[in-house]
């Protein structure tokens, strides 16, 4: 048997961390188990140049107690991040269209309250014209029609973006947490992949096999797991296996290749992040990569797939030719200027919700309820989770505040 801790988190991106730091700053015991890297998809890689945040997402949350969890973190390296742009074949305009006062008027007349799908919210808040222009992005980012897709958990995509972001990038936030997980008596073990996780009927004890890259796997033993990992994922992870493994097998998400490069400037300024409408270009966003500005800087495309597609699966050099080209078309670079090509490809970076997807989490969530004790999840693909800027660290949260009760109260089996 291996080792046995109170509580067992796995995954170290912000869902996992959150949880961690809550549980080591309350005294708790407890450690995390990461398949590959600290801070997840948002995790910032530096390469020769220049350095690119993973995710792209700037921090922004109307919750006071989590902006003050970030401003704990890093107290003196947190910096404004400007809001979206959006990019449309010659033009760019800053901010989302939301901010318009027609837009608010129209809001105003034709409350969203009540859309049923993300078309119709979409139109209301934004009119004809630029909901289809959103549509088309909105296609690119869950392949989804937004007549196909329910309003509520994609709402959030289309809100305003505007935040902070840490000097150093997003990574530098959980690296800052992990130091603190550490310090407080947490444990964090990198190159584990969770791959079982069996709990014992009568002792309520949880079991996770983790494989360790080197051949070997590791056997930990758990009173309470928070699972970040995919929910997809986790079902098939199960045993005994759960009655609602079929609705797990229906969840759908989107990958991410990003292509990032230094280059010369266009003629045209690369903005810090635009979502790209035009139905032309492939590319969803646009990112200048350090600063802002591509003079001595680098520029990122995003190419949202499905893994294992045509995009997913081309070779680096088609994947680099392309966004070259596309950003050459957009004006962001100098012709002939892209150097130092770097490709990235981030697994399931947004859960997708299409009309069943309510169904099928209510069925698992019944199900784990019913038989799977002391199984928590968070985080944006472990709970299948909306496009709202904090959700990863929300379910973090109240992950760790169940496990808290649950501790504390006296509902413990012994063994
Ligand atoms: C393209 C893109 C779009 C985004 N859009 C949004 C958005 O709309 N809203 C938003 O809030 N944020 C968004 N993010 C930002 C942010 O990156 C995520 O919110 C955040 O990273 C989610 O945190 P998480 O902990 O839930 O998941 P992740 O960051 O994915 O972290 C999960 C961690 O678990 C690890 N893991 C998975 N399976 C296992 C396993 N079996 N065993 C051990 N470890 C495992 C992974 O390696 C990873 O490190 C986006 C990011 C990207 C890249």
């Amino acid at each position: 048997m291996g080792e046995h801790v109170e509580t067992l988190v796995i995954g170290a991106g912000p869902a996992g961390l959150s949880a961690a730091h809550a549980l080591a700053c309350a005294g708790r015991t407890v450690t995390v188990i990461e398949a590959d890297a600290i801070g997840g998809a948002a995790r910032t890689l530096s390469f020769d140049g220049f350095s690119l945040d993973v995710s792209g997402r700037r921090l922004s949350s109307a919750d006071p107690a989590i902006r003050a969890f970030w401003t704990a973190l890093l107290p003196n390296d947190l910096v404004e991040a400007p809001s979206a742009m959006r990019l449309e074949g010659e033009r760019a305009a800053r901010g989302r269209p939301g901010a318009a006062i027609g837009a608010l008027l129209t809001a105003r007349l034709r409350p969203i309250a009540n859309s049923k799908t993300l078309g119709e919210w979409l139109t209301r808040r934004f009119g004809r014209r630029v909901a289809r222009r959103l549509g088309d992005y909105a296609h690119k980012l869950w392949a989804l029609r937004p007549e196909e897709t329910p309003a509520q958990p994609a709402c959030p995509s289309f809100q305003s973006e505007s935040g902070s972001l840490p000097r150093l990038g997003t990574g530098q936030l959980w690296d800052s947490c992990a130091q603190v997980i550490r310090a407080a008596g947490g444990e964090i073990l990198l190159g584990r992949k969770a791959t079982g996780l069996r709990r014992d009927r009568a002792t309520g004890v949880w079991t996770v096999t983790a494989e360790t890259g080197q051949g070997t796997t590791q056997t930990l033993t758990a009173d309470q797991v928070i699972s970040t990992m995919p929910l997809r994922e986790l079902m098939g992870a199960l045993s005994p296996t759960p009655i609602s493994l079929f609705h797990a097998c229906e969840l759908m998400y989107r990958d991410q290749v990003t292509v990032a490069f230094a280059a010369k400037p266009g003629r045209r300024r690369a903005p810090a992040l635009a979502e790209i409408h035009d139905p032309q270009i492939k590319a969803a966003r646009a990112r200048a990569l350090d600063g802002g500005a591509l003079d001595g800087g680098a520029l990122a495309l995003d190419y949202y797939c499905f893994e294992g597609d045509a995009t997913w699966v081309s070779d680096d050099g088609v994947l680099i030719a392309q966004a070259v080209a596309e950003a050459g078309r957009l004006g962001l670079i100098a012709p002939g200027s892209a150097r130092d090509v770097q490709v990235v490809r981030q697994r399931k970076v947004h859960p997708i919700h299409d009309e069943c997807c309510d169904e099928h989490l209510k069925m698992i969530g019944l199900d784990l309820r019913l038989h799977f004790t002391g199984l928590h999840l968070a985080g944006r693909a472990g709970t299948h989770g909306d496009s709202a800027d904090d959700q990863s660290i929300r379910t973090g949260l109240s992950a760790a505040a169940n496990v808290l009760a649950r501790v504390l109260a006296p509902v413990r089996v012994a063994a």
